[in-house]
């Protein structure tokens, strides 16, 4: 046997061993007594219902409000089926229902019920109503038919995974919502899937892996170039899209260098579909500007400490104070709210996170942090654009626990 191999085998025994020991201890603990007080949220994406989940186990009745037929906000209808299956999130939120979250699909706040009686009726309110509007790029043609925005077009597959396209699709953008929205296109029976992105690949805000399983699917990526005009054709349909040819100038604020236009360089190319996908915004119809502080990208003024709004009682989240950010960042935020709001309704703000479960010291021995990881599980490519089958297909449960053992000292890179 190889050192490796010998290593493996430690590691993996260490793992099994753990899993033995704890297999009966991991358990729901049971949720506190009611404390007769009622909180409003506002949005069941991520950040609301981890808000709602945490102040039912303190004790609160809460009701989450929906606009949607459906509970998990970007979860359900931006991130693609083949990475997020619905299955699974419709288990993880029936879990949170069987707390006692009461969600109300369907109810739009600010139409089906006013904000003004959510206020009054609940001691407390969380707002968490994410970044719902695609930002447009504002170019000629922008809305010619066979032009339509990422998130729309993610929310219209998600809803109907039959959901059909030919020919030839562009995709403009370099972040997760682009990079969905190419990699869902050829699912749905695109011919050829083109990004358009006006910097350099290496500087795609969209997750590298992504960017590297899209490529391996065969989505083509266009590096510094931006979108002039949407040209139609004589039925009035996009036909082609006119280029600037940009380059790479100085670094800006964000540290990545700026895309500038090469004169003279403009160039087409054709397109029976556009994506544009450069970013989403909030907007919060549902109360009054002049009322609530709100910053000038249109997200709300929070308190960095409590998450409250320059409004009493109102605590606000997840992208709608963000911007388009990360779900566990939606996520925290949902927790973070929760323990504020049960400080402000007279609780200590500790929540019940349930029994604390042992976590053995990691392996730390250097050959175990010099090991290679477990390679994932991954739907063979040629299996993955003639359905939505779930593409990153996990560890195996003992790799997936050894690997969550050992600390590879991240700190040190
Ligand atoms: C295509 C795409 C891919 C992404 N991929 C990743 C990824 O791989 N990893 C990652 O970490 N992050 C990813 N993100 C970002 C991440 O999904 C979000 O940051 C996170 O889910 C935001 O959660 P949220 O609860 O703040 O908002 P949302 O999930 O947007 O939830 C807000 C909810 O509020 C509801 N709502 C809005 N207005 C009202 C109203 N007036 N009344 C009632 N309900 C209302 C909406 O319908 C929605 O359900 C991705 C985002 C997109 C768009």
């Amino acid at each position: 046997m190889t050192d490796e191999a010998v290593a493996i085998c430690d590691l993996k025994r260490f793992a099994a061993d753990y899993a033995y020991k704890n297999e009966k201890e991991i358990m729901i603990e049971s949720i506190t007594a009611k404390n007769g007080k009622k909180v409003a949220v506002i949005g069941a994406g991520a950040s609301g219902l981890t808000c709602g989940y945490y102040l039912v186990r303190n004790g609160y009745e809460v009701d989450v409000f929906e606009q949607e037929h459906l509970a998990g906000g970007v979860l359900a209808f931006g991130i693609p089926e083949y990475r997020l299956p619905k299955e699974v999130l419709a288990h993880e939120i029936s879990l949170i229902e069987k707390t006692g979250v009461r969600i109300h699909l369907n109810t739009k706040i600010g139409e089906d019920i006013l904000f003004e009686k959510i206020k009054q009726e609940y001691d407390s309110v969380y707002i968490a109503t994410g970044t719902q509007f695609p930002e447009k790029i504002r170019i000629e043609g922008e809305d010619l038919p066979g032009v339509i925005h990422g998130i729309n077009f993610l929310k219209e597959v998600n809803s109907n995974l039959k959901y059909s396209m030919q020919g030839k699709v562009i995709v403009i953008g370099g972040g997760n919502t682009a990079i969905d929205s190419a990699r869902t296109a050829l699912r749905c029976g695109a011919s050829e899937v083109v990004v358009l992105y006006r910097r350099t690949i290496d500087a795609m805000p969209a997750y590298e892996a992504e960017i590297h399983e899209a490529v391996l699917e065969g989505v083509k990526i266009i590096e510094l170039a931006s979108p002039k005009r949407f040209v139609a054709d004589q039925q009035g349909r996009v036909a082609s899209i006119e280029c600037i040819r940009m380059q790479l100038g100085e670094f800006d604020k964000s540290g990545r260098r700026k895309a500038i236009p090469v004169e003279n360089a403009n160039f087409t190319v054709d397109a029976d579909y556009v994506i544009v996908a450069v970013s989403q915004y909030s907007d919060l119809p549902f109360i009054k500007k002049e009322e609530i502080g709100v910053t000038r990208w249109g997200t709300f003024v929070v308190s960095d400490q409590t998450l409250m709004t320059t409004m009493e009682g109102v605590f606000a989240g997840g992208d709608v104070t963000r911007g388009p950010d990360t779900v566990i960042q939606a996520i925290a935020d949902g927790k973070k709210a929760a323990e504020s709001i049960d400080k402000y309704l007279g609780g200590k703000g500790v929540l019940n996170k349930g029994k604390s479960i042992e976590i053995p010291g990691f392996a730390d021995e250097d050959e175990i942090v010099a090991l290679h990881r477990f390679p994932l599980n991954i739907l063979q490519v040629e299996h993955r654009t003639k359905s939505f089958d779930e593409v990153v297909l996990g560890y195996h449960k003992l790799n997936a626990m050894a690997e969550a053992m050992r600390c590879l000292h991240c700190d040190r890179r």
